[in-house]
């Protein structure tokens, strides 16, 4: 028994080393070795053993961590609240469990989602005063993001100067629109420099670069999808805030849909199943969010996720698509 529990704790000590490797792989050098659904894998396996023994949880273990860290090229920014990753599922099944958690607090199994697209991009943080773009920070390790303002100045669709004179703090995502993402490709290809290996990793390559006239010439794209400060007490919802967001002058994605209940966020899982290959954007799963502010806080957060949204992931075939089909001896 203690020879299998020293097996199952090196086991344990092996995983978190396997995944912060890809971990600093994936964000620190923008280079990927492995599939986002081998590391998915492998992240399970871990959440499952420190569940089964948790005479072994770590709170350092990559299970525990919002992933990222912070380049010392850029200055640091401290956010003003964590900004946190999101909970993943793969099935209906694992939807209906996190409906029975939300459930718990809400009193009622029937709760409205906002459900919007999971972008594979990087989240952004941005700071306005008197409606004029102050900061903006990537995520970083969750708890301190990188300022990199001067290169989201050169983003088209990151309003400079909002439409009221408001201070307010929103987050949302920097992308690669696909078409950018395989014409970088093929320059990279023409002039022998190493290809990025998704639209994602190209986008937090672009934005993490010190050069913003680089930034400006590769086209990234916007959407905002959190409202965090100040409080007003009329945005109450996640379809109000997206609303707000939207009449300031962000760009929210068109696609997100208020699903009033479990079957409309079934139909939206369906649609976009099939949709998320004609999209011109690369998607990696969809995000539901609790519509109704009023339990989030009694709701909560892990110290890696809210416990009011959940991704809901797809397989990881997209990329691969994409990649093949730019070069197709890949
Ligand atoms: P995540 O990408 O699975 O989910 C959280 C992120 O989703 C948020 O931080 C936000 O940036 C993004 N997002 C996109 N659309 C959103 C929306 N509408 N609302 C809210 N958030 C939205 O989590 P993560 O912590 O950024 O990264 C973990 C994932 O990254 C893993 O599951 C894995 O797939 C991938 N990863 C891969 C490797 C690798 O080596 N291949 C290594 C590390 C991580």
């Amino acid at each position: 028994m203690v020879d299998n529990l020293a097996k199952i704790h090196e086991e344990i000590l092996r995983l978190r080393v396997t995944l912060n490797d890809w971990s600093h792989q994936y964000y620190v050098l923008d280079a990927p070795t492995v599939d986002d659904a081998e590391y998915d894998a492998k992240m399970k396996e871990l959440i499952r053993l420190e569940k089964a023994y948790p005479e072994f949880a770590d709170a350092n273990s990559p299970s525990q961590k919002v992933g990222g860290s912070v380049s010392e090229h850029f200055q640091k920014h401290i956010h003003s609240s964590p900004m946190l990753s999101l909970g993943d599922i793969f099935n209906w099944e694992e939807f209906l469990d996190f409906n029975k958690q939300v459930t718990k607090i809400t009193g009622t199994s029937e709760n409205a989602y906002y459900g919007e697209l999971k972008i594979d991009g990087l989240s952004i943080s941005l700071t306005y005063k008197n409606g004029q773009l102050v900061t903006a920070t990537t995520r970083g390790d969750g708890l301190v993001g990188e300022d990199v303002t001067t290169n989201v100045r050169t983003i088209k669709t990151i309003p400079l100067q909002l439409k009221e004179p408001v201070d307010v703090e929103t987050r949302g995502e920097i992308y690669l629109p696909i078409a950018e993402f395989e014409h970088l490709n093929e320059e990279r290809l023409i002039k022998g420099e190493t290809l990025f290996a998704n639209p994602r990793n190209a986008a937090a390559g672009t934005l993490r670069q010190l050069d913003s006239k680089i930034v400006a010439g590769r086209h990234l794209n916007s959407f905002l999808y959190y409202y965090i400060q100040p409080p007003r007490p009329k945005i109450n919802t996640q379809e109000k805030a997206i609303r707000y967001l939207n009449n300031l002058g962000f760009r929210t994605n068109p696609e997100n849909r208020l699903c009033r209940n479990l079957d409309d966020v079934k139909a939206f899982i369906e649609d976009f199943e099939t949709r998320r290959h004609n999209l011109d954007y690369q998607i990696d799963g969809l995000v539901f969010k609790l519509n109704d502010f009023q339990y989030y806080e009694k709701l909560g957060a892990t110290a890696k996720t809210p416990r009011w949204a959940i991704a809901y992931k797809f397989p990881a075939e997209v990329k691969e698509t994409i990649l093949r089909r730019i070069f197709p001896s890949v």
